[in-house]
């Protein structure tokens, strides 16, 4: 996927030292990195499944599974194993700088990608599905929206819990759903539009 103009950018970024990441020389490197992972995940969030089409309206960000921000991890930075993508809420406001989702974070270092040091699903090295089925029905305005860990999957289960998955199920009939009494005619002053039609008959 990274070819050698790639590998040169990389080399500049480190020499240059800072935030490695955020350098700007990089934007082309990462940009490529982003539309690969996309295409892998099917522009949906790695951990949550939501999509970028449709009502979520979502933005996808590139996610390091193994944090780049601790420094035995750093040199996955730009491993593609490593790297998918997933929205702001379950990169940045859950995951984060987190480790306790490793199993063995001594094996991982040497280890990246090996799905058995991770109690979640792992992005690429997982089949999400095999742990989760995640289900979307619509009906007129009412929206399910459920996730159910699959043969009581321990790894279904962790990533259940550990993205709390649970906050983003919806019943069929929550309050806030259903058939909204609002008539239109309620807000609607008919001189007023009575007033715009004569405007344009004036001319
Ligand atoms: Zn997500």
């Amino acid at each position: 996927m990274l070819n050698k103009d790639d590998l040169l950018l990389i080399t500049q970024a480190i020499e240059n030292g800072g935030d490695i990441w955020n350098n700007e020389i990089l934007r082309p490197v990462k940009a490529k990195i982003k539309e690969y992972h996309r295409s892998v995940q099917d522009e949906s969030c790695c951990y949550c499944r939501r999509d970028t089409t449709g009502e979520f309206n979502m933005v996808l960000d590139i996610e390091h599974v193994l944090p780049k921000g601790h420094s035995y991890f750093k040199k996955y930075m730009f491993t593609i194993c490593n790297l998918s993508v997933s929205c702001k809420r379950c990169n940045l406001k859950i995951k984060g700088q987190k480790t306790d989702f490793i199993v063995d974070i001594e094996s991982a270092k040497n280890n990246p990608c090996d799905n058995h040091l991770f109690h979640f699903i792992h992005p690429n090295s997982d089949n999400y599905y095999d742990h989760i089925k995640y289900i979307v029905e619509i009906e007129n305005e009412c929206r399910v929206i459920k996730y159910m860990v699959i043969n009581s999957s321990a790894k279904g289960k962790y990533t259940y819990d550990f993205f709390r998955l649970k906050e983003l199920e919806r019943e069929a009939m929550d309050k806030s759903q259903g058939v909204k009494n609002v008539k239109i005619s309620d807000s609607i002053d008919f001189d007023i539009e009575s007033d715009i039609y004569k405007l344009f008959m004036e001319r």
